[in-house]
């Protein structure tokens, strides 16, 4: 393998950019040439191409985002878009992929290999943390840390008020982001899709809690749980309890941007680095993961058919501290 095309793909997450610098230096460090790929797979698809050099990913390790664009394509979950791509990769000489994203973006990858042989390596790079085969993606820590920033944020005014706050954090149908950021934020509750949630017994706990003078509750809800959106059940909730001054904030993209933390870019460093070492070592069709500290590499078939597990221990706990 010579030369590499790398590209991001699906939700942006911040650590990515150090994802694509770390791919990048260490693609030179080991004599290969690089190419960055920009908007995902439609820049693929339409040739959005451009070589990259040591110089051309200095100064982006901090940053949020990333510097070579993201996308959802829909003509690539075609075959014919599929095939267009590998064209484009061939016309440039590209003979293996890195690509940053999600679970989507590796199934993408994953496709481009059963029907043309591409090799590639998957650095799983989202916010949500919903990819088996590793402990963290990239993002997920910095996602978390400005929910539990916003949510200090809002504990201030709560208190102030003697409000109940229900606060709708991202990440799709995973509870992760709720479940850290609820512990870590202190709250009452935390609502994830993995659980059912009583909402009678929701209501008996924010009443326990009152008569406990509390003066301020906060019950984390995570977007695409099954008992509905933090609106739907702050409404619920206050139809079956007139007693509280209730109020909704979304803490929407906000989450997705910022600086990455020292833990995303440690992330994203040894996995850019993982991803070119296991490419150069013949390996394909897999995923670079972290776990307890170790780099490891998952093939699609292995996990991609497991679906990731919420930390049962973290639930437990966060029931615990929040009597
Ligand atoms: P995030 O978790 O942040 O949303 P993701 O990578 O899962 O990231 P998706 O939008 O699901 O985001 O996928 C990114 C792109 O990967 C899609 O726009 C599509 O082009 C491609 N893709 C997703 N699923 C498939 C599939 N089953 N077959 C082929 N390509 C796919």
């Amino acid at each position: 393998i010579n030369r590499i095309g790398v590209f991001t793909s699906g939700g942006d997450a911040p650590g990515m950019n150090a994802a694509i610098r770390a791919v990048v230096r260490a693609g030179i460090y080991y004599n290969k040439e690089i190419v960055g790929i920009y908007r995902g797979y439609e820049g693929m698809i339409e040739g959005d191409f451009e070589e990259m050099d040591v110089r051309s990913v200095a100064n982006i390790l901090q940053r949020g985002g990333t510097m070579l664009k993201s996308a959802r394509s829909k003509e690539f979950r075609t075959p014919e878009g599929r095939k267009k791509a590998f064209e484009q990769l061939k016309k440039s000489n590209i003979d293996a992929l890195i690509g940053i994203g999600g679970d989507g973006s590796f199934t993408g990858m994953h496709h481009l290999y059963l029907e043309h042989g591409m090799p590639y390596i998957c650095i799983p790079g989202t916010i949500d943390n919903d990819i088996p085969g590793t402990d963290y993606t990239i993002g997920y820590d910095t996602a978390t840390n400005t929910a539990v920033e916003a949510i200090d944020k809002i504990r201030d005014t709560a208190l102030s008020h003697n409000r109940l706050f229900f606060i709708e954090v991202m990440g799709r149908d995973s509870g992760y982001i709720a479940i850290s950021s609820g512990i870590a934020g202190g709250a009452v509750s935390i609502i994830i899709p993995e659980e059912e949630t009583s909402i009678d017994e929701l209501v008996e706990k924010l009443n326990k809690g009152g008569k406990k003078n509390k003066t301020s509750s906060l019950v984390i809800v995570a977007e695409g749980g099954k008992s509905g959106s933090a609106m739907e059940i702050a409404e619920k909730v206050k139809e079956k309890s007139s007693y509280f001054d209730t109020k909704v904030t979304i803490l929407g993209h906000l989450q997705r941007g910022g600086t990455p933390t020292y833990f995303d870019r440690l992330l994203a460093s040894k996995m850019g680095v993982a991803a070119i070492e296991g490419l150069d070592q013949g390996k394909t069709d897999a995923m670079v993961g972290i776990r307890h500290h170790d780099i490891i590499f998952n093939k699609f078939d292995d996990i991609m058919n497991q679906p990731k597990d919420i930390h049962k221990d973290d639930l437990r706990i966060a029931k615990i501290l929040s009597i």
